[in-house]
């Protein structure tokens, strides 16, 4: 027999190997091996068997990673459509499929020694005393780990040896399993009594999962199914409910239903709404109980082992349900009963490196592929997948209301040209907000401050030369971080230290200025207008390590912080009922970006972030600080009105030819000299010309222009934007075009299909 392997390294090609007589039987299609490529060892994934080769002499293959089959014939097919799709090399979406702690195996089960005690035979033998007190312990507990043993009873290996040698226990390796959620203690829950329109919701979507469990077989016109559609079709339902209107408890009731079928399920959330709070959730009911099933979770915090060991729990078919973040959806459940993709509007869905996959879409192609019902919830959901409900792709669920009525948080859009008139320029804080503050203060209530950028100051300048601290990789200004007395570029990561007087030779003027504002400088402003209060930051400098991030926000549960300061890490996903207020530093600041998702963009964060108010029984205030307040973004999230600014923008979308109504491709071309760069743009712009003029006759091509943030970690980059209403035909002619395509030595040329924003 002969395997095709597609190899780790990118060839774009298949190659076939032999396998030799010691590892028949353990080579099947999705089988993982390491074969010899030139003087190499490489890693690859078997994709077909055959019975002969084009070529003689085939080398055999080396050894067999795992003891299973590690990519399974449907996720096979799904990394198939994501090279397709997606216009990269199929060993690239391959790689992705796995985890690298599986892939490589390098992470492997980790073993350890644990002492078993033996039956005893006859006449139990005369100990000495330190042996009688360590035989009395193994024997209570009959099993036990070494390490743990030899500190419960203070003593060493070799007095336990001692028991092995008279027979009485037995040390052995065993596996022992890493559970990252081992230390929680997690109390179990049971289904809520749904209101009606949750139940309206969940019997859509078990209706819909009987229909696709009873397949094929009862067609009730009694003609048989043509055999392209062997799965029934799926069904995509779009769960729209405001944040705290129950959407959860109907994703734990429908899982509930597919395990009662005999299935599992994935729950997508994005990375940043992983806390251990939304895992606790999924564990408490279902984890616990009489019938429990063990809910794998996989996201980055996780180490290599605990990766590992969660993604084999779920290949064994001994979890049943995964939650993770986006590369979760190609968990190896099976069979998979159901698919959630929670605030499916994220942009961290889409991977911003090649295989450049949106989840939410390869979570909707998996259902397709394996007639599974997929969900996708959100309070405010993607145009795309809205229009898509409104064009009947996928059915419309609404939860309405918040459950047991709780008002939506009163919005006040503060004008910040008037708090600006008078003098100094905009303040940081309105009197407005601040009042609100310290109201909450005197109350004993909590209020949460959002900005989205990081740092002190944004810019630094010289106010008589005009010099800006700029980094010397990036068309980016340095932002200024007060603790650490350094200047920080966020794009590359480039560090100054912060100069006495201004840099410019010719200039040395001692007054340099700081402007601009980010999380510290609202912090320490904080800390100055209240300094009574607690005042707790929370943004990405101040988190590196897992634990922060938790103790942060316990500290926060129990009220030892009255005010959290924090980036888009605090908008999603937190319930405090204590937080009455929430204030939005500097509202326009997403509209100003260049990109025709800016307004879609503010309107769902503002949304989001006031979603943090007022979930007890207090009703929760929202300050929005803007200094365009009658955008319509602005306006519409004031009123909580998705439905309102999507007519507005489904319009404007349409008048462009911007999805939902096309879709878009951005191909970025980078290399270090600049001419170079523009002139390969311009030569891939007279390819594309061609298959407008051909192929594809509604595509629209722009460009090529300098991108929005033009030299980027020390790369110039240009980009060609492309829509067509066409993606999978514009995809295979893209990655023919790449194929032939020559470009100078250091220009490279990146496509990125559905891209999530055009910087
Ligand atoms: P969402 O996911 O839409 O933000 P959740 O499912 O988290 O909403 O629900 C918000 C709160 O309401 C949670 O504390 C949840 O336990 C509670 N809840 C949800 N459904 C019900 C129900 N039917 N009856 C009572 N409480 C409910
Ligand atoms: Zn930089």
């Amino acid at each position: 027999m002969i395997a095709r392997v597609s190899l780790e390294i990118a060839l774009r090609k298949e190659f076939d190997y032999a396998i030799p007589p010691e590892l028949e039987g353990r080579v099947d299609v999705g089988t993982r091996v390491q074969v010899p490529f030139g003087p190499r060892k490489v890693l690859g994934c078997v994709t077909a068997l055959a019975e002969e080769s084009a070529h003689a002499r085939l080398k055999p293959i080396i050894k067999v990673i795992g003891a299973q089959t590690l990519v399974t014939p449907r996720v096979l097919k799904l990394a198939r459509w994501i090279a397709d799709y997606y216009c990269c090399a199929p060993e690239i979406a391959l790689k992705s499929v796995l985890p690298e702690a599986v892939r490589k195996e390098d992470a492997a089960w980790r073993e350890r020694l644990f002492v078993r005690a033996l039956p005893v035979s006859g006449e139990f033998p005369k100990l000495p005393k330190r042996q009688l007190e360590v035989w009395n312990i193994i024997e209570e507990r009959r099993e036990l780990s070494l390490t743990e043993l030899l500190t419960l009873v203070e003593t060493t290996a070799s007095t336990v040896r001692r028991l092995e040698d008279r027979g009485l226990i037995e040390i052995a390796t065993q596996v022992s399993e890493r559970d990252p959620y081992a230390r929680e203690e997690i109390l179990p829950s049971v289904p809520l009594v749904l209101n009606p329109a949750q139940a309206k919701a969940l019997d859509a979507i078990t209706r819909a999962m009987n229909q696709s469990e009873d397949g094929g077989s009862n067609m009730e016109d009694g003609k048989s199914r043509p055999s392209s559609t062997l799965h029934p079709p799926s069904s995509t339902f779009l769960l729209f409910g405001v944040t705290g209107s129950g959407k959860t408890e109907v994703y734990l009731q429908a899982i509930a239903h597919a395990l009662a079928q005999g299935k599992g399920a994935i729950v997508l959330v994005p990375e940043i709404a992983l806390t251990p709070q939304t895992v606790e959730r999924f564990k408490a009911r279902f984890s616990q109980g009489p019938q429990q099933t063990l809910v794998a979770v996989l996201h980055s915090h996780l180490s290599a082992g605990e990766r590992h060991d969660e993604w084999h729990k779920i290949r064994q078919g001994r979890a049943r349900i995964v939650i993770g973040a986006r590369s979760a959806i190609f968990a190896p459940v099976e069979p998979l009963g159901l698919i959630v993709v929670d605030e499916e509007h994220e942009h961290t869905y889409k991977q911003e490196e090649a295989p450049r996959y949106n989840a939410r879409d390869v979570a909707i192609v998996r259902g397709q592929m394996e007639g599974t019902v997929v969900v996708l919830g959100s309070a405010t959901p993607s145009l795309e997948s809205y229009h898509n409900c409104k064009r009947g792709k996928y059915t419309l669920l609404e939860l309405p209301e918040r459950v047991d009525n709780q008002k939506m948080p009163f919005v006040r859009v503060v004008d910040m040209r008037q708090a600006a008139r008078g003098g100094k320029g905009p303040p940081i804080f309105s009197t407005q907000l601040k009042e609100a503050i310290t109201q909450r203060l005197e109350r004993g209530e909590q209020t949460i401050l959002f900005l989205n950028r990081r740092g002190y100051s944004t810019a630094l300048e010289c106010t008589q030369c005009g010099y800006v601290a700029q980094c010397p990789n990036c068309s980016l200004s340095l932002t200024y971080h007060r603790p650490e007395q350094k200047l920080l570029c966020h794009m590359c990561g480039y560090v100054e230290a912060v100069p006495a007087v201004c840099p410019n030779e010719k200039c040395k003027n001692p007054s340099i200025r700081y402007t601009g504002l980010g999380t510290q400088k609202v912090e320490d402003t904080l800390n100055k207008l209240f300094p009574k209060a607690r005042v707790q930051r929370m943004d990405s400098d101040l988190l590196k390590r897992k634990e922060d991030y938790r103790r942060i926000l316990g500290d926060f549960r129990v009220g030892k912080i009255d005010i959290l300061v924090g980036t888009q890490m605090i908008a999603k996903g937190l319930h405090f009922p204590n937080v009455t207020l929430v204030g939005i530093i500097y509202a326009d600041m997403a509209l100003h970006q260049p990109d025709f998702r800016a307004g879609e963009r503010t309107f769902q964060l503002l949304t989001q972030v006031s979603g943090r108010a007022g979930r007890g029984d207090v009703e929760g205030e929202v300050f929005v600080q803007a200094f365009t307040p009658f955008h319509p973004a602005i306006q519409h999230a004031r009123r909580h009105d998705f439905v309102g600014f999507y007519e507005q923008e489904i319009e404007f979308r349409q008048q462009l030819n911007y999805p939902p109504f096309r879709r878009v491709a951005l191909l970025t071309l980078k290399g270090h000299n600049e001419d170079k760069v523009k002139f390969s743009a311009e030569h891939v712009r007279k390819e594309l010309d061609k298959l407008a003029g051909s192929a594809i006759r509604d595509l629209i091509i722009a460009g090529p222009a300098p991108a929005p943030l033009l030299r980027a970690e020390s790369l110039y980059r240009y980009q060609l934007m492309l829509r067509t209403g066409q993606m999978s035909k514009l995809g295979q002619s893209l990655a023919a075009l790449m194929a032939m395509l020559t470009l100078p030595e250091d220009v490279t040329l990146t496509v990125d299909i559905d891209p999530a924003s055009l910087s």
